[in-house]
């Protein structure tokens, strides 16, 4: 059979990609090396952040709102739950980049906000214990994505639309000539018109162009069980982003598993080919996020429910790169990760079936994710 397009990596990107190639007709294969979901990639560990006031640039803002209706879209679609608003806080000391992007973003869009203290804050939220002395920006539309169950419904709704898609089979090589595109697995070879690359930690195997730019860290989150779980609900837990003394930290309240979740970006700085990250999480991890739960949130910091190891894929600029491939318009590729990109998926896909299919071009303005213009200017 030939397709359309096809999509490598039904992960969170791929996923969504699907659904919105094959609502629009097209046929469409989705190939996926491991399960759907799986825990080997970047999308596993349950939930993920949606928040708007965008501290890493106000131009995600008009993407944002997009992907927040998308998402209601896919809800619609499926009948499932995947968007939960709880709030949310970006904190920092006043001078941080964190607070004065967020304080930025959310001026420039004019999305409904309050800036807190640290003692605010915690009069409101009691789980927080932040120095006073800090300033949040407090936006009542974040919340988070539940980013497994979004992969199935974005999944369930692509095969509903007609799309194939194939877990366990792994690609191992493309090839594109005048009559289209090959894609060669570990079971098979495909043809398409098309082909879109959303292998996450593995982009740089699929497009070398991308080594060195597109680099797997190793992250672990943690899941800790508070002793006031009260505190820590969605109702009463907004989701975090917080600069303190020890890093760059994000968090959510308790949801399927039975402790409050959080991280640390860029963990222990361990980077390295996607194949050769560690999956298993170790004393270090466990006590350096424990530090932190300790100091910033005392009435969560009770015993250990969860340690989970995913990888980021971080660029040099840690914005996203969404492209045609240079030497092959035929071919999309699309690395929005740096640690941000899970809130986006839904959009991405939209914006990712716009550049692969029609004239290859898209409405939304992503000028400033484009590899092109990026390589471009940094050469
Ligand atoms: C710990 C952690 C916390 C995060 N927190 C947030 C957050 O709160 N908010 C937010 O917005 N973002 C967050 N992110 C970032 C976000 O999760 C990622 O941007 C997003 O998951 C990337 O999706 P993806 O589709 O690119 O990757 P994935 O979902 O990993 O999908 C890529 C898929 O490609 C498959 N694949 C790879 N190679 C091949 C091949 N050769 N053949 C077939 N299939 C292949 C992989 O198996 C994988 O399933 C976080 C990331 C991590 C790791």
């Amino acid at each position: 059979m030939v397709f359309d397009v096809i999509v490598v990596g039904v992960g969170g990107m791929g996923s969504a990609t699907c659904w919105q190639l094959a609502r629009r007709g097209l046929r469409v294969l989705g190939l996926e090396r491991f399960d759907i979901p799986n825990s080997m990639g970047s999308s596993h560990g349950v939930t993920r952040i949606i928040r708007l006031p965008y501290y890493e640039d106000p131009a995600y803002v008009p993407l944002l709102r997009r992907a927040y209706a998308l998402w209601r879209e896919l809800e619609q679609a499926t009948g499932r739950q995947v968007l939960h608003i709880t709030g949310s806080i970006d904190g920092s000391p006043e001078d941080d980049p964190l607070f004065q992007g967020a304080l930025r973003s959310a001026r420039e869009h004019d999305l409904p906000h309050e800036v807190l203290t640290g003692d605010q804050i915690a009069e409101r939220f009691p789980a927080y214990r932040l120095p006073d002395h800090f300033r949040a920006v407090f936006q009542p539309e974040g919340g988070f994505v539940a980013s497994e169950h979004a992969i199935v419904a974005h999944v369930q709704a692509a095969q509903a639309a007609g799309a194939v898609i194939r877990a366990q089979e792994r690609v191992r090589d493309w090839q594109v000539s005048p009559a289209g595109v090959k894609v060669t697995t570990d079971q098979g070879v495909y043809h398409a018109g098309r082909l879109v690359l959303t292998a996450g930690a593995w982009m740089d195997e699929l497009a070398p162009l991308l080594k060195g730019v597109a680099v797997a860290e190793r992250q672990v989150l943690a899941w800790l069980q508070p002793q006031m779980p009260e505190l820590f609900t969605p109702a009463r837990f907004p989701v975090f982003n917080l600069t303190v003394a020890e890093g760059r930290y994000y968090g959510l309240p308790i949801f399927e598993v039975p402790g409050f979740k959080f991280g640390r970006y860029h963990h222990r700085g361990e980077t390295g080919p996607a194949e050769s990250l560690r999956r298993e999480v170790d004393c270090e991890d466990e006590a350096l996020l424990r530090q932190f739960a300790a100091r910033y949130f005392p009435q969560g910091s009770g015993p250990t429910m969860a340690l989970r190891a995913c990888a980021f894929t971080n660029t040099p600029d840690e914005h996203f790169i969404i492209d045609h491939h240079p030497d092959h318009p035929e071919v999309t590729m699309a690395s929005p990760c740096s640690g941000h990109g899970y809130k986006f998926c839904s959009v991405m896909g939209e914006i990712l079936a716009d550049l692969a299919s029609g004239a290859g071009e898209t409405r939304h303005e992503i000028g400033f994710l484009r590899w092109g213009e990026r390589r471009a200017t940094a050469a």
